[in-house]
């Protein structure tokens, strides 16, 4: 088990996305990644060594009632005893994963976001998931995910950094989802409002 885990940043802000958008949540972002996704806007080179009390102790300091454990890939890092005294915090422990990683079982919400419409390697070990998120580029099939049991299932447009790209993989993520009811659309809010 580690005595220290790689944390990029620790922050308090809104969730943007998923079913828990607009929920305030304190953030763990772990530094580090299996993968190598050609829209990854996470910077994996900076982080702080922290024992397991250092980070409780900085979640406990914010209001907020929902921890995010995010990367990254956490799964990568966490064990159920860092999850368990989060927990004692009062908050409900989330994760973000890509779903390569085994995770301790003790974690109250799964987000599974599979990367392998994009990277070489990424295919979810995990089965089933609370939420699965999905990042549409138009070229991917939300169906492929059939097999993957989740009580809830969200399709997000890529964002690709080019705007007219993005409205119109929107566009068509919106039709799917009507024409698909089983999933849902989900923006990312805190680009949208330019927050964290
Ligand atoms: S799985 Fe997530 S953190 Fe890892 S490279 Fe892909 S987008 Fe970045």
């Amino acid at each position: 088990m580690a005595e220290t885990y790689r944390i990029n940043e620790i922050f308090y802000s809104i969730q943007g996305e998923g079913i828990h958008a607009g929920v305030p949540a304190v953030f763990v972002r772990f530094s580090g990644c299996n993968l190598k996704c050609p829209f990854c806007d996470t910077d994996h080179s900076s982080f702080l060594e922290m024992s397991r009390d250092e980070i409780v102790s900085e979640v406990k300091r914010h209001k907020g009632v929902i921890v995010v454990l995010t990367g990254g890939e956490p799964g990568l890092f966490i064990d159920a005893r860092l999850v368990s005294e989060l927990k004692d915090t009062g908050k409900k422990v989330c994760i973000e994963t890509n779903g390569t990683c085994a995770l301790p079982d003790n974690i109250d919400f799964v987000t599974m976001s599979p990367k392998d419409a994009f990277c070489s390697n990424a295919m979810p070990v995990l089965r089933r998931c609370d939420e699965l998120k999905i990042v549409y580029s138009g070229d991917n099939n939300p169906a492929d995910y059939d097999y993957i049991e989740a009580t809830f299932r969200v399709l997000q447009p890529c964002d690709t950094g080019d705007s007219l790209k993005n409205e119109k993989l929107t566009a068509a993520a919106f039709e799917y989802c009507l024409d698909h009811p089983q999933w849902r659309l989900g923006l990312q809010m805190h680009k949208l409002l330019n927050v964290r």
